[in-house]
């Protein structure tokens, strides 16, 4: 049995990783931030599938959450094999617009978030000797976004800090890897109007933004034995939109 901890994982991505982690059989700790009811209803849904599953929640960006979300989760499992970096925000608006705060804001949760997260996990996939962390960044990360340059340059982080750590866990045999996905239908795209939306369609080689599942199982693989020599990687489920 492996047991894995997702991030921000009561809505859209990180919801259809657990679900997919469930499906494989792994056990799943669902972290919330404030979607409680859908992480709560997750968890009844993970358990009727036949595994372990817990609600934890914690603010990423709060270092002390996270340590606490950790122990709590570690009290439970008893070990952390998969640790999936995917809780986020997203801000749009022009370079001269955007304001300290939400700025200040978007680093805290989509790096120093991804941080938190790995540094508490780590003391246990360390003493195993034995891990896979998958980080969850953007297209966006890796071309830019105009008018998403504060978000563009957080994801951009995610993937140099996904590089940096697989280098330094690899001599632990701890794999980390990144995923970077295109236009994903979910919470976080509902800003866009349809005619928006339909441009990006227009302008991805497959045709059509992608669904959450198609993401997750793109991180249940990064997560799993069949990627066992896969660390530093950044695996783009985007449509054909960034090559
Ligand atoms: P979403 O539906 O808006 O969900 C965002 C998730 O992040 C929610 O579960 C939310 O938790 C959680 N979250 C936000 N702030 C948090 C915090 N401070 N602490 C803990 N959890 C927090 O977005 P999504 O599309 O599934 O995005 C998931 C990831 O994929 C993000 O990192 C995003 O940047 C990335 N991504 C998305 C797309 C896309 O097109 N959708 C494309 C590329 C990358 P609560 O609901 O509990 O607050």
């Amino acid at each position: 049995m492996k047991y894995a901890l997702v991030t921000g994982a009561a809505r859209g991505i990180g919801a259809a990783t657990a679900r997919e982690f469930a499906r494989r059989g792994w056990g799943v700790a669902v972290n919330y931030a404030t979607s409680r009811r859908q992480a709560e209803e997750l968890v009844g849904e993970l358990a009727g599938m036949g595994v372990p599953a817990m609600a934890v929640q914690a603010d990423v960006a709060d270092g002390n959450q996270v340590r606490a979300m950790v122990d709590n989760v570690l009290e439970k499992f008893c070990q952390l094999d998969i640790l999936i970096c995917n809780a986020g925000v997203s801000e749009a608006g022009l370079v001269s617009q955007i304001d300290e705060k939400s700025w200040r804001r978007l680093f805290a949760v989509n790096v120093d978030g991804v941080h938190h997260c790995c540094q508490a996990v780590l003391p246990n996939m360390i003493h195993r000797k034995a891990g896979s962390i998958v980080t969850v960044s953007s297209m966006w990360g890796q071309v830019g976004g105009s008018c998403e340059v504060a978000y563009s340059a957080t994801k951009g982080a995610v993937i140099a800090y996904t590089k940096a750590l697989a280098k330094e866990l690899g001599p632990s045999n701890i794999r980390v890897n990144c995923v970077a996905p295109g236009v994903i239908d979910t919470d976080m795209n509902a800003r866009l109007s349809p005619e928006e939306l339909a441009a990006l369609a227009e302008e991805t080689p497959l045709g059509r933004a992608g669904t959450p599942e198609e993401v997750a199982r793109v991180v249940a693989f990064l997560a799993s034995e069949e990627a066992s020599f896969l660390t530093g990687q950044v695996v783009a489920p985007n449509g054909g939109l960034v090559v």
